[in-house]
């Protein structure tokens, strides 16, 4: 859908013109995954694919909530936005996002009509959830002068999708939807919250995203339970050296007080963790000197570590990568996004695009009986107003 097309539904929803549009990104991760809640280095880029929130005031002091992806209806009081909605409703992105403006103390005195419209895929990892935040929060900011920055906003999606949503993830989805710039990605340190805009310059080569479309995607149990067992490795790390998080440890730190986390799996998510900082690291340093092939090995092992430590890609994502790797022409490919069902990304050269999309296809489609998605990544903007 176009702006046109997308404030024509908007007068046919609520029978009047929206007032004000704005648009946040959906995310790929390039490199460092499960790293961002273990205070490590991630390295997102924003898409061109994002959520649009159009509003206007209304009189009767409701927050309505349409989306032109879901039929869902809600339309709710003023004095009901501090309470997640039950039946994992889509509309509780949204409102957490009211939630968190009210709890840092800005009263909510004027009723809005809201309408959503997003191209991002919904639960493939490419984090349609964190684009609807950022959304939200970007237009409460700016509709109700509260003159937070981007930073803030990030945190404020995030704690959305903490006590609305019910999952604890780390601040990359946010931060990457919020600070996203065409063109670069985001070296962010998920600690201090300093980032980096790195360009992406890939001679003759693209970012391609693949969508395994499988049902299965890590639910909020499977991802707070990774969130557990990182933090049972850091107490038990604690018992022969002070840390606050995983990504404190180089690898050479690590081998010398691996002994301490006695729990087998802690064990081994910690490992992935700490290999996976080392990694971001390198990767972004070979993009700086220009060394593509680099960060594609780089990309390969980072998988690996996610399928055998960490143990969150599963049998489709797992077909797609092993089916790209066997394509010449393709520097690396690995999942991203959370895990189980969602997508790869890979690093494929141009000429090899469209043996890349049918081998993988194809290999995938035998091995999984489910149909593959490929399409381009653009790097976009993040949050912005576009109306
Ligand atoms: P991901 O963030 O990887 O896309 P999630 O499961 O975290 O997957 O978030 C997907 C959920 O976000 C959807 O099931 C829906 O509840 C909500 N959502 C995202 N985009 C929209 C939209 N445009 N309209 C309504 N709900 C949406
Ligand atoms: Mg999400």
């Amino acid at each position: 859908m176009n702006i046109e097309q997308l404030k024509a539904a908007y007068e046919a929803a609520y029978q009047k013109q929206a007032t004000d549009i704005f648009f946040s990104p959906g995310r790929v991760n390039l490199i460092g995954e499960h790293t961002d809640y273990n205070g490590g280095f991630v390295f997102p880029c924003a898409l061109s694919f994002g959520t649009y929130i159009l509003l206007s005031k209304n009189e009767e002091s409701k927050i309505n909530f349409r989306s032109l992806n879901i039929d869902a209806v809600y339309s709710l009081e003023l004095s009901e936005l501090t309470a997640p909605l039950p039946n994992k409703a889509w509309a509780n992105y949204p409102l957490g996002v009211f939630a968190q403006f009210i709890k840092r103390g800005i009263a909510i005195t004027q009723g809005y009509d809201i309408m959503f419209w997003g191209n991002v895929p919904a639960g493939a990892g490419l984090s349609s959830s964190a684009a609807m935040e950022v959304v939200t929060a970007y237009a409460l900011n700016e509709l109700l002068g509260t003159g937070y920055d981007l930073t803030e906003l990030a945190k404020i999606g995030r704690a959305a999708e903490h006590e609305f949503a019910g999952v604890m993830c780390g601040i990359m989805d946010q931060f990457a939807s919020a600070h996203g710039r065409a063109d670069h990605a985001i070296y962010l340190n998920c600690d201090t919250l300093n980032y980096e805009l790195v360009p992406v310059k890939l001679d003759g080569v693209k970012v391609v995203v693949a969508n395994t479309h499988s049902p299965h995607h890590l639910d909020s149990g499977s991802f707070n339970d990774r969130v557990r067992q990182c933090q049972l490795a850091v107490e038990q790390i604690n018992t022969v050296r002070p840390i606050k998080c995983l990504a404190e440890l180089s690898q050479a730190e690590f081998l010398q007080v691996e002994h301490a986390i006695t729990d087998e799996v802690a064990h081994r998510r910690a490992r992935h963790v700490v290999g996976e900082v080392q990694r971001t690291k390198d990767a972004v340093e070979a993009l700086q000197k220009g060394d593509i092939d680099l960060f594609g090995k780089l990309m390969n092992q980072s998988h690996e570590s996610l399928r055998d430590d960490y143990e969150v890609t599963g049998p489709q994502l797992d077909a797609l990568a092993s089916a790209a790797w066997k394509v010449d022409g393709v520097l690396g490919s690995r999942m991203t996004g959370g895990g189980f069902g969602g997508c790869t990304v890979s690093l494929v050269r141009d000429e090899v695009i469209p043996t890349f999309i049918e081998k993988v296809g194809l290999e995938y489609t035998n091995q999984t009986g489910l149909t593959a998605d490929f399409y381009i990544a653009e790097i976009g903007d993040g949050a912005h107003r576009v109306l």
